[in-house]
């Protein structure tokens, strides 16, 4: 048993790593710099790799499809969704949502979807990027 598992160990040694290297391809000197070195766009983040079919990211939504009959906002389990009265459209809270899918399940206009964007890390939920209108 002791050595039985050594040709497994080894040839594990010469294979590529299956995880991705995101978001740098080799680990930065000083994480925090590179970080803001990418923030201020002096620096490029590794692309993660591409989302698989019916992924479930940020929400794109077609305004002028909706009818504003506020069926999404009653299947809201995080209550992230808002009704605009002036305009009778709705406001999505990005920060709020759980990515369940059931707005974009029950919509019948089909104005919601679910995006491939998942990239939402923010300190401010309510960033702008973080609002869908
Ligand atoms: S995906 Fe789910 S949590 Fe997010 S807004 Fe839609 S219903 Fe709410
Ligand atoms: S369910 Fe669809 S049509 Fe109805 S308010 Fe929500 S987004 Fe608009």
């Amino acid at each position: 048993m002791g050595f039985s598992m050594l040709p497994k160990v080894l040839s594990q040694m010469f294979k590529k790593p299956w995880t991705n290297k995101f978001p740098a391809k080799y680990q930065p000197s000083n994480t925090t710099k590179y970080l803001k070195a990418v923030g201020a766009g002096e620096a490029k983040i590794n692309p993660p790799i591409p989302t698989p079919p019916g992924f479930r990211g940020k929400i794109i939504y077609d305004k002028e499809k909706c009818t504003g009959c506020r069926l999404c906002i009653k299947v809201c389990p995080c209550e992230a969704i808002e009704y605009k009265e002036e305009d009778k459209k709705i406001k999505i809270y990005i920060g709020r949502c759980c990515f369940c899918s059931q707005c974009n399940d029950v919509c019948p206009t089909n104005c919601l979807s679910m995006g491939d964007e998942f990239l939402l890390a923010d300190s401010d939920p309510y960033a702008k990027a973080l609002i869908v209108e």
